[in-house]
């Protein structure tokens, strides 16, 4: 392919949105333009990167044994009415009308609609186990998209779908598909660390998540460098003790005028912030509940959740923190709170506390010497794992000290049990003509975020470093003289050679300069350069460099071995 054939536009200026290196990137090589928030265009370039990546996902999937649909994208409400997730999805689904007033979502998932799909076609266990993917555009009204393709509205997924006769089944295709995401990952060039997560509304039973580490991620990630141990910080566990705070004195009463927050109380009275401890109100499934943490920790609002079987915990306001306590929201306490029979749950690790010190339900009041079990009615089946883990927390496998990294979710596998499988009755017959529940599994790749985080893994000052399994073109020839015929034959037959390889290559034909070639070349990230000059064949041949090399590993080579080098530099 020759640049002057195509539609390559790249800029010199980085989007005002942007915020992190892979989204600049992203647009200033060509590879997508804005439409509008949240909305981006494929072009040329990025298509063929796009496109090398579905072909990855597809291969992997079909080798795992997975079969291709494509569902409509735009689905009917009732589906998602048989889950009650047309009132969960909220906000972030985008509801619309047909002309007939129908209600219809466009999809931000498909496990409602696959379902009812294999709720109408399996009747035998004879069909079973059976896998399905799709390839398809999700729409989500996300409340903030940014960062490019990483959280956009619209953007495109691979979900797979499998069904099973039984538990063992439905861990065998969990498994299968873990590993086709291994694969997948590996062979798009990212580095994908498979991490234990929180199932949310999926389903409460295992799942994983794969994240590519990087500093730009979304998610916060544990992990312990001694065995390995990954969880995603919503679901990560730590190994704790008891506290064994030595005896104290009862409670009394602290003046602390003005200070509201833990880090004024503290200077305040110039006491460390893990004496404290944060008392908040939250209102779970519309009722009050006050959660303990200690004061240097912060609440684990998917824990509490868990913990407590809600559907939806969010911290109370005003009047809700005011009539169940006694005070307003800094000087909230689990001493006597002005509702009596408020249930107070707390951090494990106040289990056995003494000495500490709490709002004491008096506006501008603290408590110190507050000793958990003499003086806070709290039953001991409420102490549980409730707050966010920290770097150095001890490793709930291993009990070594756990870091802290920052994770992009580009996939995730689920098992989730009979859950969608039961709201829609999809039931197969077995040998014996009995009727059973399918067990389901779902799991998904974020293509389009995929494309972007290997950007965000892979590049450096000078712009992208394409891993030659997605580069949009392998190799780029610059073709530096291209009014020169005897030069551009040089080029013209490397091409020729390179693409009855199997190389995609494409030369930089234009009339500008040798350097807006080479930034050009460097921006957009192709994985080998090729140079071809009249100084350069004069002086000893072809150049040929990695694009993640610098020019003192440049190769320079005559112009009839200049496939075989370029080729060797790909492998
Ligand atoms: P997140 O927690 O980042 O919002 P999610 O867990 O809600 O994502 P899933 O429902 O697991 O997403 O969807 C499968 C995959 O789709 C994700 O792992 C992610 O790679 C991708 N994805 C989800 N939301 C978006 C989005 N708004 N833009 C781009 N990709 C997305
Ligand atoms: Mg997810």
């Amino acid at each position: 392919m020759k640049w002057s054939k195509t539609f390559i536009q790249t800029l010199r200026e980085n989007p005002q949105d942007a915020e992190i290196d892979s989204h600049k990137l992203l647009v200033r090589a060509g590879i997508c333009r804005k439409t509008a928030s949240g909305l981006f265009t494929f072009m040329p370039l990025g298509m063929r990167t796009l496109r090398k990546i579905e072909q990855i996902v597809r291969e992997e999937m079909d080798a795992a044994g997975a079969l291709e649909i494509l569902m409509p994208a735009l689905q009917p409400a009732e589906l998602w009415q048989k889950t009650g997730r047309w009132d969960t999805m909220g906000a972030n689904m985008f509801r619309l009308r047909d002309r007939a007033e129908h209600q219809m979502a466009m999809g931000p998932t498909a496990e409602e609609e696959v379902t009812d799909l294999m709720t109408g076609a399996l009747s035998s266990y004879r069909q079973l186990p059976v896998t399905v993917y799709q390839i398809q555009t999700k729409f989500r009204d996300e409340t903030r998209p940014r960062f490019g393709l990483m959280r956009s509205k619209e953007f495109i997924m691979k979900d797979a779908y499998s069904f099973d006769v039984d538990a063992e089944g439905a861990d065998r295709s969990y498994w299968t598909m873990y590993r086709a995401y291994e694969r997948i990952f590996a062979r798009c060039g990212l580095k994908a660390t498979p991490v234990q997560a929180d199932g949310g509304d999926m389903g409460d039973s295992m799942t994983h998540e794969f994240h590519a580490l990087a500093d730009a991620g979304e998610d916060g990630i544990a992990c312990c460098p001694e065995c390995g141990y990954a969880a995603n910080l919503e679901r990560a566990e730590r190994r704790f003790e008891a506290s064994v705070d030595p005896d104290c004195e009862m409670y009394s009463e602290v003046h602390t005028p003005g200070a509201k927050t833990i880090e004024q109380v503290s200077a305040f009275m110039g006491v460390p912030g893990a004496a404290f401890v944060k008392s908040l109100i939250y209102a779970v499934d519309g009722k009050p509940v006050m959660v303990c943490v200690p004061g240097d920790r912060d609440v684990n609002d998917v824990k509490l959740k868990r913990f407590l079987g809600a559907t939806k915990v969010e911290l109370a306001g005003y009047d809700m923190v005011l009539a169940a306590s006694g005070a307003n929201a800094g000087s909230v306490g689990p001493v006597k709170p002005a509702d009596a029979a408020l249930r107070i749950v707390a951090d494990v690790s106040l289990r056995g506390a003494k000495g500490r010190i709490v709002g004491a339900n008096k506006d501008d009041y603290h408590l110190k010497n507050v000793d958990f079990a003499r003086d806070v009615a709290i039953a001991d089946s409420d102490f549980a794992d409730l707050i966010v883990c920290g770097a150095g927390d001890a490793c709930p496998k291993c009990g070594r000290k756990m870091e802290l990294k920052r994770g992009i979710e580009v996939g995730q596998v689920f098992k989730l049990g009979t859950k969608y499988t039961k709201a829609f009755n999809t039931v197969y017959k077995t040998e014996t003509a009995e009727e059973k529940l399918c067990i389901m599994g779902c799991y998904g790749v974020g293509v389009t975020r995929t494309l972007q985080a290997v950007i965000e893994q892979s590049h450096d000052k000078d712009g992208i470093i394409w891993p030659a399994s997605i580069s949009p073109y392998q190799v780029v020839i610059d073709l530096l003289d291209p009014d020169d015929a005897a030069v551009a034959k040089v080029a013209d037959d490397l091409e020729a050679q390179l693409e009855a390889q199997g190389v995609d290559v494409i030369v930089d034909d234009r009339a500008d300069r040798p350097g807006v070639k080479f930034k050009d070349a460097d921006l957009i990230g192709f994985t080998v350069r090729a140079v071809v000059g009249k100084k350069g064949l004069e002086k000893g041949g072809v150049e040929v460099k990695r694009r993640s090399e610098d020019k003192s590993q440049m190769k320079v080579v005559p112009p009839s071995e200049a496939a075989a080098a370029i080729v060797a530099a790909l492998a």
